[in-house]
């Protein structure tokens, strides 16, 4: 019987094959690297071990140590840190040009996180008179019974910014575009005006995604996603994330090292299969914009033409309120997309009759959406000053062929009373 050496099939450095380099060492830095090299590649280096190309989804609570307290690569607990989300913050940290970023369970989860980080009782807040409602829920709702105090303001209107702030005021909370309103907020303008008053500048930019702006390069200091929408992509995950610079806050903490801390204390991290989902949707957000925003360019400007709409909502149409500024700020201008019709009737009808959108609330997906936010998302402001009109249908354009898109909502329309502009 011959003899086989054990290390037969493990070649040493000295007898390795030409082309066997060995592996780098540490990650790469991807940061003068475009969009879509960095969504691909950052935070999801080959693994060093196997050499597999995507990360593996990391299921384990706990780690072990070699003795008390040596842990092997900083884990220790997998809420407060587990290496499928690091590599999920990681990605999002370099798409948006930031220091760090921070993963969590829904987007509310990543908002909540962040008041709890900055503000105390008594402190006040800005938010847009068009908020997402759920964020205006959670102002009105939970912030104002733990003593934190909002006004709601026209965001697009520094000048009606700095009016509604206040010596208590510690965060301006803006949104661009807005949903379901398709404001559009000159995030530039407000970081000034947010600055000169020592408050910080928080942009919820869920519509645009990473993709389209890049709030933290023009003097934001913390940006909010739901990634349950386009960063996620295919409606099959929820999740929020918080990505910052290196802005500070309460009196001069780091603001990451506020929200890591308040991560792991509050603890509504992203689980593990949710962060790898995120990431997966990550790698494809270029291509995906890119075509949201070929097809909402084309709806918008088929039912401009439409004698059942009264009003195009997009801020890609150049007489929008907002288009300038959505131009010098944003890559391109989105995939969605509202339309006021003729009165209430005609937009929950118009809702009910579509067959390629499918009736439902959330946006981003690559299925086209259609809702009624007085009655659906935006229900929970009724009655407040952040109501929406009755008159209002919300599309989120999907990538299927803008052909059927087209014929599905002209269908749709089929009938409706014409609404005079
Ligand atoms: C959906 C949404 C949120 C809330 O995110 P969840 O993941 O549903 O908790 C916040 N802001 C905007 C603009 C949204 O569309």
């Amino acid at each position: 019987m011959s003899q086989v050496p054990d290390d037969a099939h493990q070649p040493d450095d000295e007898t390795a094959e030409p082309g066997h380099a060995p592996p780098a060492a540490g990650p790469q830095d991807w940061s003068a690297s475009g969009f879509a090299t960095r969504a691909i590649h950052a935070g999801s280096e080959p693994d060093p071990q196997t050499g597999a190309v995507v990360p593996a989804v990391h299921v384990a609570t706990t780690y072990a140590q070699d003795g008390v307290g040596g842990l092997r690569a900083g884990y220790e607990y997998s809420r407060s840190a587990n290496p499928t989300r690091d590599a999920l913050q990681e990605c999002l940290a370099a798409l948006e040009g930031g220091t760090a970023g921070f993963a969590f369970a829904s987007g509310l989860a990543a908002e909540d996180a962040l008041l709890r980080a900055v503000l105390e009782p008594g402190d006040h807040v800005v938010i847009p008179d068009d908020a997402y409602g759920g964020t205006f829920r959670l102002f009105s709702k939970v912030a104002a019974r733990w003593g934190v105090e909002h006004t709601a303001a026209d965001l697009s209107d520094p000048a009606a910014v700095a009016a509604a702030m206040t010596d208590r005021t510690r965060l301006v909370w803006c949104e661009t575009p807005t949903n379901p309103l398709l404001g559009v907020a000159d995030v530039a303008a407000l970081a000034r005006t947010a600055h000169e008053r020592g408050a910080l500048l928080a942009v919820d930019s869920t519509f645009a995604t990473p993709y389209l702006q890049q709030p933290l390069s023009l003097g934001a200091d913390v940006v909010v996603h739901s990634t349950t929408k386009y960063c996620g992509g295919h409606s099959d995950v929820v999740g929020g994330a918080l990505v910052v610079g290196d802005a500070t806050a309460r009196g001069g903490e780091p603001l990451a090292e506020l929200l890591a801390f308040h991560q792991n204390a509050m603890g509504a991290v992203a689980g593990p299969f949710d962060a790898w989902l995120v990431l997966r949707g990550l790698k494809t957000l270029a291509v995906r914009m890119e075509r949201h925003c070929d097809s909402a360019e084309r709806v918008a400007a088929h039912l401009r033409e439409h004698p059942a709409v009264r009003e195009v909502l997009y801020p890609g149409l150049a007489d929008h309120p907002g288009h300038a500024v959505a131009a010098r700020q944003m890559r391109r201008f989105g995939g969605m997309v509202s339309v006021r019709l003729a009165d209430e009737a005609a937009a929950v009808a118009m809702c009910g009759r579509t067959r390629v959108f499918t009736l439902a609330e959330s946006l981003g997906g690559v299925e086209s959406l259609v809702e009624h936010p007085a009655r659906m998302t935006h229900a929970s402001a009724a009655g407040s000053p952040l109501e929406v009109p009755a008159d209002l249908v919300r599309l989120s354009v999907g990538l299927e062929d803008v052909e059927d898109l087209l014929a599905d909502l002209d269908r749709a329309l089929e009938g409706a009373a014409p609404a005079p502009r």
